[in-house]
């Protein structure tokens, strides 16, 4: 068990004792308001914590320290080995507190303590890891240039500047880390804005940043509410590039704000990834990695697989074996450590996944499982709800059109010589992030890749989570532009064309 749950009584009194602040300029403050706001543990519906509560004042503060920090080229003039060693000691850091970090994500956002530790703890170590070997490796290239005359031409990439990041609640640290250790490589410093839902672990990331001895206003973070704190971020004119992840409705607001000077935009925003299963697929497997990749955090999760077309003569196993897999996951808080399933993060997502559920049940679609909230004892106050799989829905419901970002899988069937129209079907989405196909021959699986229009396609594997190498990013109103591997720190530099006339 790689989480110690014996420093859970001391955490539990230290989040209690005292309201974190927000890091700026290297220090811990207050917010410039003096206000903060309370966080609630979804498996409970109780505050147990309370944070700053920043607003444009502070992002104003940590903008500046992080412009100091860029132009002074305090981080950026740093040697990329020195940024590289930087960021090995930040995921030295992660590590050794990875039960302080996992138990704090899990009373934050009520994720199972496992996924907080191998998605979040070990995932954000990988995150950093990676982005620490490219910092060294950042490259432009020389050209033939079509000038009459001699000339040597060449270009080189450079940190994009200040960066402000801004993130959702439902894998925070990892979200957090997936952005400051690939603008830290290139050379950016960064604001960094956590969801107001989960801001906790972000304040651990402070502590282990100012450990690890960064300069000055490299990583500032500050805890506050997307409308007030994250607007102000993302319009303030010393902010050079904007990187965000959240739901597309405020992936579209923040194209808007950005106009004003320009900055760089990239988006990774919401899906409703479809699955496809065929005849020949292995159900021992698909069945249950499909169940995950819909139930895994609660569905919570952007590449969520949420609308299942089955082939039709394997419907009724699959959608038997679906069910009695919603119906055995074992509900319940985040630390005990048999729990499969954990609450949604909040009342909020409690009643917009209630609302989805109701309104496809009165379009005529079935809840073959779940469909209603879970009662968990000794939780009564907590956001639980049944892990869902309704049968019967079509395109045009709401359900099957909108990101419900909640445990409800909307299922539809095809028939034989159907790989045209199931493709069509799986592209019958404003989205395009992910994907997952499901079949023994290979012929199909890839033809039925090529005509999927999602960034992400996995075939004949389950839920899984991201890996640092590999493209991350969507399609169509998935997003813009891509995070991890080399796009994703790319994404972060500027690349400038330096022409010599010999
Ligand atoms: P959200 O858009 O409501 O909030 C995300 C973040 O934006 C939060 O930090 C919030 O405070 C901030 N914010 C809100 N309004 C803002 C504004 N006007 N200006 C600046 N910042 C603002 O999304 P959410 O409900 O927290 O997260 C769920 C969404 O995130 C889902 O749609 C999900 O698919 C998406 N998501 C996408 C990915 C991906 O990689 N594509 C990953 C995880 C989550």
């Amino acid at each position: 068990m790689p989480v110690d749950t014996s420093i859970l009584p001391d955490l539990r009194q230290d989040l209690a004792a005292r309201s974190r602040e927000l890091f700026i300029g290297g220090k811990f403050q207050p917010a410039q308001s003096g206000e903060t706001f309370a966080v609630i543990d979804p498996a409970t519906g109780e505050e147990f914590a309370s944070v700053a509560s920043g607003g444009a004042a502070d992002i104003d503060l940590a903008v500046k320290a992080a412009r100091k920090c860029f132009d002074s080229a305090a981080w950026s003039g740093k040697t990329p080995a020195e940024r590289a060693r930087a960021l090995t000691r930040l995921a030295d850091l992660v590590e050794a507190n990875g039960s302080r970090i996992a138990l704090t994500e899990t009373l934050d956002n009520g994720m199972p303590m496992m996924m907080a530790f191998f998605g979040g703890v070990a995932a954000a170590s990988e995150q950093l890891r990676y982005n620490a070997g490219w910092a060294t490796k950042l490259n432009g290239e020389t050209f033939t240039p079509s000038n009459p005359g001699e000339w040597h031409a060449f270009t080189t990439r450079e940190p994009v500047g200040v960066v402000g990041a801004i993130v959702p609640w439902n894998f925070p640290f990892v979200m957090a880390v997936a952005k400051i250790a690939p603008a830290l490589a290139a050379g950016c410093t960064v604001v960094l804005k956590p969801a107001e839902q989960t801001p906790l672990s972000a304040v651990i990331l402070a502590e282990l940043i100012a450990e690890a001895g960064f300069p000055e206003g490299a990583v500032n973070i500050v805890t506050g509410y997307g409308k007030t704190a994250g607007a102000a971020l993302v319009e303030h004119p010393l902010v050079d590039k904007i990187s965000f992840t959240g739901s597309t409705a405020t992936g579209k607001g923040i194209v808007h704000a950005c106009t004003g000077n320009l900055k760089r935009v990239t988006l990774e925003l919401g899906g409703k990834s479809p699955v496809v299963i065929f005849d020949d697929a292995d159900l021992a497997k698909a069945i249950p990695g499909t169940a995950m990749g819909i139930f895994g955090n609660a569905g919570q999760v952007c590449a969520a697989g949420s609308r299942l077309f089955v082939h039709e003569r394997v419907r009724d196993q699959v959608m038997e074996g679906l069910a009695g897999f919603a119906r055995s996951l074992k509900l319940g808080s985040g630390l005990s450590p048999d729990t499969q399933m954990g609450p949604l993060v909040s009342q909020v997502q409690f009643d917009r996944v209630s609302s989805y559920i109701d309104s496809a049940t009165s379009e005529g679609a079935t809840a073959v499982a779940g469909g209603a909230a879970a009662a968990v004892e000794g939780h009564e106050g907590g956001f639980f709800m049944q892990p869902t799989v309704l049968s019967d829905t079509a395109p045009g419901m709401k359900a099957v059109e909108e990101e419900i970002f909640g445990p409800v899988l909307c299922t539809q069937t095809f028939g034989d010589d159907d790989l045209e129209q199931v493709a069509a079907a799986a592209n019958n989405t404003t989205f395009g992030l992910s994907s997952a196909i499901w079949t023994r021959d290979m012929s199909t699986g890839l033809k039925l890749a090529k005509r999927i229009r999602a960034g992400m396609v996995r075939i004949n594997g389950g839920a899984g989570g991201p890996d640092p190498a590999m493209p991350l990013g969507g399609f169509k109103q998935s997003g813009w532009g891509r995070e991890n591997g080399r796009n994703g720190i790319e994404a972060y530099t500027e690349i400038k064309s330096v022409t010599i006339n010999l």
